[in-house]
């Protein structure tokens, strides 16, 4: 989704962005989907909201996107879940209520501190009735969720649009206003000028002409969470065609587009179809198919995934994928908490990424991990879990919400190799008990855990829940028979003492030859031996960008044995030990800390596992000289 801005500051940022990200194909511009709103007030709350499930709501509009009005009628079909003799909704105080009736019978109520409390005819559990709330009225701006602005500053042609995310839906229309119940299917009726059109979510059934206004009327059979429903009105032109997928459906593509500039949006509009076949041969198929995909374009510079009709500020390669992978990850599955927000932008940032690697992969897709790595690392401090969910710089940090927790994505998939990753995603797609309903961050971690038989619970202890990323030390020799031996030294950024167990990606290179190593991280200082048929010219850590590390560079020091400098590894030791020298070696003698000797040998890997625990001393002699190197046994 995106947001009002309304600093300077953001200003300023955005008039830079803009140049730029008008041209699909320029550089792509990391984009601020989510300007900040300044304020916000989470909508109110009252238990009596739990005692029902809305079923339907037909939501009938008249506005006129020259004026800051709206004047509704909003159907609420609801099933009980006890004795039910009261109804409690969420409506802004900021809109008078004209009426309440049921069966045409005027109801009495009251209305305050954004929650309507409704009188109704008493019914039993697991009964259905509806209700109707007739009002109008200017709409709160706390929220920045409903307003009016104008396609261009040429032709001044008006536009109304709407952008509910987190708590403002209730700001223009009466709902629950929360993230536990789902409206099972709406329907939106528009009424505006003639001249307009009114766009909103499923599929357009009818427009009725009375003259001077026209009535658009839209139905959505698709469960839909109150924050994702909008509407848009403006003197748009209408660009359709058919999505064609390798699954050989064809699904409805209605775009709604301001007068300017159309054929670039077009060209840029037609990438979609390529999104939805990469997301559909990853995922599931695109889950709103019976009805439609579709853009409508809207005065805010970002993006906003309404359901089955995102609202664009802007068509570049980067927003038109992540609005688009919403739809899996945001809407068909929402988060059922705004701590969980990042199952929404989390994926749908990733899957920007996902499309440049199917796409892209050469460049962009390296320099997309470049760009979020080096975004992530700018500073240290925050966790991906948004520590107040009131707060909407904290709820929508590009940096934690967005690109670090498409990260999280990106490293549990290198942790558990794309194949368990991607059958898990499926997986959680599939799981009956969400689709098309709320999903919060276990169920999630579940199907990875669940696919990968692993536990992934220092994994999130260290990168959702904790602060900070690791800083890595590489040190690497090899010996002339080419055993190589490396160590990896790890600190955390914010020196907190935490160590981030990790595959740690290391790749090596020969003259003639290179290879991918996968060394599985478990503790600071950990060594590896492997056997390298080549001789090792230069050790990378991480080239394929695979985990959060400082700027995602090396920290890595390549130090070559010193001439007659011997390693023995590991010290401590279970069982064997291993000493290496640029040096022949011609005998090794091992103490005991009684100064017995216990063992001489030529052999470099020496087995200890039959030795008593304690301290040892090894003579390690060379043509020139000897060195004795303490060892530890466990
Ligand atoms: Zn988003």
């Amino acid at each position: 989704m995106s947001k009002i801005l309304k600093s300077f500051l953001l200003i300023l940022t955005i008039l830079t962005i803009l140049p730029v990200s008008a041209q699909y194909s320029s550089l792509p511009v990391i984009p601020e989907y989510h300007q900040i709103k300044s304020t916000s007030l989470a909508s109110a709350f009252d238990t009596n909201m739990q005692k029902y499930d809305v079923v339907f709501q037909r939501l009938s509009f008249n506005v006129d996107p020259s004026i800051y009005y709206i004047k509704g009628a909003v159907d609420v079909n609801y099933k009980s879940f006890e004795n039910l003799d009261s109804l409690v909704l969420n409506l802004s105080d900021s809109l008078n209520i004209d009426s309440i009736k049921q069966r045409g019978n005027m109801l009495n109520y009251s209305h305050q501190c954004g929650l309507i409390n409704i009188d109704i005819q008493n019914i039993s559990t697991g009964s259905l009735d509806s209700i109707c709330i007739y009002y109008q009225g200017e709409p709160s701006r706390n929220n920045h969720a409903f307003f009016i602005s104008v396609q261009d500053s040429i032709n001044y042609i008006p536009v109304l649009a709407t952008l509910s995310e987190p708590y403002g839906a209730s700001d223009w229309w009466p709902c629950k206003n929360n993230l536990d119940d789902k409206i099972d299917s709406v329907d939106i009726n528009i009424t505006c000028p003639s001249n307009n059109i009114g766009v909103s979510l499923g599929l357009l059934t009818n427009s009725v002409s009375h003259g001077i206004e026209t009535t658009y009327m839209w139905k959505h059979r698709f469960p839909v969470a109150p924050y994702l429903v909008s509407i848009a009105v403006s003197d748009y032109y209408e660009y359709h065609s058919y999505i064609n997928t390798k699954n050989n459906d064809s699904i409805l593509f209605l775009n709604y587009l301001y007068q300017d500039n159309l054929s670039q949006k077009e060209i840029n509009i037609d990438k979609t179809e390529l999104f939805v076949n990469i997301y559909d041969s990853l995922f599931i198929n695109y889950p709103f198919k019976k009805e439609k995909y579709g853009h409508v374009e809207f005065p805010i510079l970002g993006g906003m995934e309404h359901q089955t009709i995102s609202s664009m500020g802007r068509f570049d390669f980067e927003i038109i994928s992540h609005e688009l992978a919403h739809q899996w990850f945001g809407d068909y599955l929402t988060c059922g908490s705004w701590e969980d927000l990042w199952l929404n932008e989390g994926f749908a940032t990733y899957c920007t990424g996902l499309c440049y690697e199917n796409y892209q992969d050469a460049y962009w897709y390296p320099f997309w991990k470049e760009v979020e790595v080096s975004k992530i690392t700018a500073d240290s401090t925050g966790t991906v879990l948004p520590v107040d969910t009131l707060d909407q710089s904290i709820l929508f940090s590009s940096r934690l919400t967005y690109r670090k927790a498409s990260y999280i994505l990106h490293m549990i998939r290198w942790t558990i190799g794309d194949e368990d990753f991607f059958q898990s995603i499926r997986n959680y797609l599939n799981d009956t008990d969400l689709s098309f309903s709320f999903v919060r961050t276990p169920n999630l971690i579940n199907h990875f855990e669940q696919q990968a038989d692993t536990s992934l619970t220092e994994f999130m202890d260290d990168w959702f829940y904790g602060e900070g990323y690791p800083i890595y030390h590489v040190e690497w020799s090899q010996s002339e028979n080419h055993q190589l031996l490396i160590e990896l030294n790890q600190s955390s950024v914010l020196n907190d003492g935490r160590f981030f167990k990790l595959f740690v990606p290391i790749q090596l290179i020969g003259e003639n030859d290179t290879l991918n190593l996968r060394l599985n991280n478990q503790y600071n200082q950990q060594q590896f031996i492997v056997d390298i048929p080549f001789v090792v010219d230069t050790v990378l850590f991480d080239p394929g960008l695979w985990l959060i590390s400082k700027n995602s560079l090396v920290d890595l020091s390549v130090i070559q044995v010193m001439k007659d400098r011997i390693m023995v590894f590991p010290n401590p030791t279970y069982d064997f030990v291993n000493v290496i020298s640029k040096q022949k070696i011609e005998s090794i003698d091992v103490f005991n800390i009684e100064g017995r000797l216990v063992l001489t040998t030529s052999n470099l890997r020496i087995n200890m596992s039959n030795f008593v625990k304690g301290v040892y001393y090894l003579k390690i002699k060379t043509k020139q000289h000897f060195l004795i190197k303490k060892l530890v046994k466990n």
